[in-house]
């Protein structure tokens, strides 16, 4: 019973947040394709989209054995996109959603988005998160996931394009 009145609560919650409009959807699946066949992240504000730039492949160069992963699968953004996101919970703007895509391996919450957006149990920001499925020629979707009882779960699945 309890489980069920979270959910009926989580999908009551998810109706009244217009947080994802078809324009910014549109704008984060371009800037995927446009990435192909490296992974891009960015953010989705209360009011539009800001891409940023994925500064895995410097780490990369910098330092193989400490950041043995390329941009083709992995995200680090750059510590001024951090600063902006910090900055952006004390504004009238806020960051609602954290996206990222995933060249060629579907759209799901790895261990490493994990450990990435979960510390000591708890979210590191109040945020949800998108990873968009990209393949070479299209996007073949998105989903989103929010957190829930400790993890996050998914709770909506946006269809993808030829784009
Ligand atoms: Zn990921």
């Amino acid at each position: 019973m309890l489980i069920i009145l979270d959910e009926f609560a989580l999908n009551m919650n998810f109706t009244n947040e217009n947080i994802l409009s078809d324009s910014a959807l549109e704008r984060v699946y371009l800037h995927s394709r446009h990435s192909y066949p490296e992974e891009c992240c960015g953010f989705i504000l209360n009011d539009g989209v800001k891409e940023c730039e994925n500064v895995q492949n410097k780490l990369h160069k910098l330092d193989p054995f400490k950041y043995p992963r390329t941009a083709r699968t992995a995200f680090t953004f750059s510590f001024e996109d951090l600063l902006f996101l910090d900055r952006s919970f004390n504004s009238n703007n806020p960051v609602r959603i954290i996206y990222h895509s995933h060249p060629d391996l579907g759209a799901y919450f790895s261990d490493e988005d994990r450990n990435h957006a979960i510390i000591d149990g708890e979210p590191i920001y109040p945020v949800k998160h998108l990873v968009i499925d990209v393949q070479s020629t299209r996007i073949g979707c998105a989903k989103l996931f929010k957190f829930v009882n400790g993890d996050y779960q998914l709770v909506k699945l946006f269809d993808g394009k030829e784009i």
